[in-house]
């Protein structure tokens, strides 16, 4: 039996401090551990081997070298070790308004 390996932060009450628009979905979130769990290696985390990764509510905007610019990843996190992995958005085909 496939385990799940995804887990999904599906809290209603995120952080007062986080800017909501910039929030991820529940079905955003499942979009993403669908993509992930269908690509030629199941994911898991690089730095132990653990399989249990944290979608998370939460994009990040990354500064480029482009004064102004940046870009928006999604955070796969290892429950384990905390290892944080980002990904691009379009590339999941997901778009974040
Ligand atoms: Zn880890």
């Amino acid at each position: 039996m496939a385990q799940p390996y995804f887990i999904i932060d599906d809290s209603s009450s995120p952080s007062p401090a986080l800017h909501p628009k910039k929030m991820l979905t529940t079905e955003q979130q499942n979009l993403i551990a669908k993509h992930l769990n269908t690509r030629a290696q199941r994911p898991k985390c690089p730095v132990c081997g653990t399989t249990t990764l944290r979608v998370q509510p939460q994009v990040v905007e990354l500064p480029t070298a482009e004064s102004d610019s940046t870009i928006r990843r999604v955070v796969i996190t290892c429950t384990y070790c905390g290892h944080d992995m980002y990904f691009s958005p379009e590339v999941m085909g997901l778009t974040i308004s």
